[in-house]
């Protein structure tokens, strides 16, 4: 009897180490005493880390914005510490599956086939496909101009296949590993044309060294950018939920946007109001 009640002390202090006693379950980025975000690197007004490491962006904004949130509720702790990492479009799944990450809000496209791998809260934004040409380059006024031309294609980005095998027109694809890459191939006449989401080519577009860069002003998808989170973590999915319903009540998600875009002729009208959610599970 005695070795039973003591085996059984035992398993409960194994929980209670293992984060899965009263204080939640481990496996939720609720309650966490530490956060790690994945958000992009090198993508103007969305996700930049500059020369002295620090992040900064609209991505950036909105995950402190819904870390802040999550505080105010009492589902972080006060003094929760957070750090940035870089997200890389071909990473971000991995990253997540590896719990190397807790969340990633990294101009990520929420798409059936990501949804077997990750789950997604929100859509915090919907950008729009669009394309970015050399000022001179007349011959491209919209996606089916992309025509046998060499087009950007980055790892792991869904931009390429939405032209590619969506639409099915005939592309030269020239592999990247980001989309900075892709504004420097745009610039040494490597590529023809740059197509993804207009908030990521706004942001380039309007860095002063890429003025003889022009977006096509062409949309032709609906780009719904949600907060990437481990497929088994259904309550950090619905808590973040919460914050960007109130995020967009309170008006926090407009002034993003404009802080960050508001000089670069986006048309961001449509943002005013919280995008239909996908669901968590
Ligand atoms: N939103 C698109 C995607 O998630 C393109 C941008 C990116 O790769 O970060 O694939």
């Amino acid at each position: 009897m005695r070795a039973r009640i003591a085996l059984a002390g035992l398993a409960v202090l194994a929980l209670t180490a293992a984060g899965c006693g009263a204080g939640g379950d481990e496996s939720s980025i609720v309650g966490k005493e530490s956060l790690v975000i994945g958000v992009k690197p090198d993508q103007p007004g969305l996700g930049l880390k500059k020369r002295d490491g620090v992040y900064e962006g609209f991505d950036v904004d909105v995950a402190k914005a819904i870390v802040d949130h999550l505080k105010g509720a009492g589902q972080l702790p006060q003094d929760v510490t957070v750090r940035f990492m870089d997200a890389p479009s071909s990473e971000r799944e991995k990253l997540l599956q590896s719990r190397k990450v807790d969340f990633i809000v990294a101009s990520y496209s929420i798409t059936p086939e990501r949804k077997t791998k990750v789950a997604f809260a929100g859509p915090y934004y919907v950008a729009h496909q669009d394309i970015l040409v050399r000022q001179n380059q007349t011959g491209i006024r919209n996606v089916r101009d992309l025509a046998g031309r060499r087009l950007c294609a980055v790892d792991g980005s869904n931009s390429d296949d939405r032209v590619q095998k969506e639409r099915g027109i005939p592309i030269t694809p020239v592999q990247s590993a980001s989309y900075s890459e892709c504004i420097e191939k745009l610039k040494n006449n490597e590529v023809d044309a740059v197509s993804t989401d207009d908030l990521i080519l706004a942001g380039f577009a309007a860095q002063p060294d890429n003025r003889n860069l022009r977006v096509v002003n062409a949309r032709f998808t609906d780009e719904r950018y949600g907060v990437g989170i481990h497929k088994t973590d259904i309550e950090g999915c619905e808590a973040i939920n919460k914050a960007i319903t109130t995020l967009y009540q309170n008006g926090t998600i407009p002034k993003l946007l404009n802080k960050w875009f508001g000089g670069t002729g986006l048309n961001l009208q449509d943002a005013t109001s919280v995008p239909q959610f996908e669901g968590c599970d």
